[in-house]
């Protein structure tokens, strides 16, 4: 067996020629240079947008100081709380969704 790179062959869905193929979403066709494979290259898409929200989901945190009254203490704890609980919830919702798409 000789040694052959990891190139294939795929049918280019736009114009219907062989283009050369190294199986990644981005590759374009040889020919017209449209996309090989749209669907893959849509997933591969949705993918990085999917990373790129999971990013957005830190929450700032309330900053608690030190020269704060004793209420507003309390009252920023009891807000902070509230957003630990709201992150909490959200990697649940993350894991569900996640758990569905598996
Ligand atoms: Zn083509």
């Amino acid at each position: 067996m000789a040694d052959t790179p990891l190139v294939s062959t795929k049918k280019c869905p736009f114009c219907q020629q062989w283009s050369e193929w190294q199986l990644q979403p981005t590759d374009r066709c040889t020919h017209c240079g449209q996309l090989l494979d749209p669907q893959a290259h849509h997933r591969a898409q949705q993918a990085t947008d999917a990373t790129h929200k999971k990013g957005q989901f830190a929450v700032r945190l309330i900053q608690i100081n030190p020269e704060d009254g004793a209420v507003l203490r309390f009252l920023k704890w009891i807000v902070r709380g509230g957003q630990l609980l709201f992150m909490a919830l959200l990697g649940l919702f993350v894991w569900i969704a996640t758990a569905v798409a598996a």
